[in-house]
């Protein structure tokens, strides 16, 4: 039996409409017009990864949201996880941009960090 999935490839501006084709085991990538195309249907098919944004709440902070992002990408089905350990958090001001604000979140090796600086309201 063969399973097959269709996606739109987004590594370049081409937008190439790719196909993968699981028959026992073995993976057909079809659409792409270059390798790279190829290497991303593949990931995605087997291991989707995303960087991650958003924000957390900032005490005392002239502003009350910290936007942040993840230090690189995280696995796709982590990323439910993530939210709710970001949204669980409180920083306190002031922040620097780069400031880790969670390590290792759920386990992937990547940090979540300030995407901006934040001062302290006076
Ligand atoms: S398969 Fe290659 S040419 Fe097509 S969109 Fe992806 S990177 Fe661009």
């Amino acid at each position: 039996m063969t399973k097959e999935k269709e996606l739109v490839c987004i590594v370049c501006p081409e937008s190439c409409r790719l196909s993968v084709a699981e028959t026992d085991g073995v993976l057909a990538v079809e659409g792409n017009g270059c390798k790279r195309g190829e290497a991303h249907a593949l990931n995605e098919y087997t291991r989707p990864m995303r960087m991650l944004t958003s924000v957390v709440a900032v005490e005392s902070g002239v502003l009350p949201r910290l936007p942040v992002i993840s230090d690189g990408e995280i696995p796709k089905d982590k990323i439910d996880e993530a939210l709710r350990a970001i949204y669980k958090i409180r920083v306190a001001a002031p922040v620097l941009c780069g400031d880790v604000i969670i390590k290792n979140i759920c386990g992937t090796d990547v940090d979540i960090v300030a995407s901006r600086s934040m001062r302290a309201a006076i």
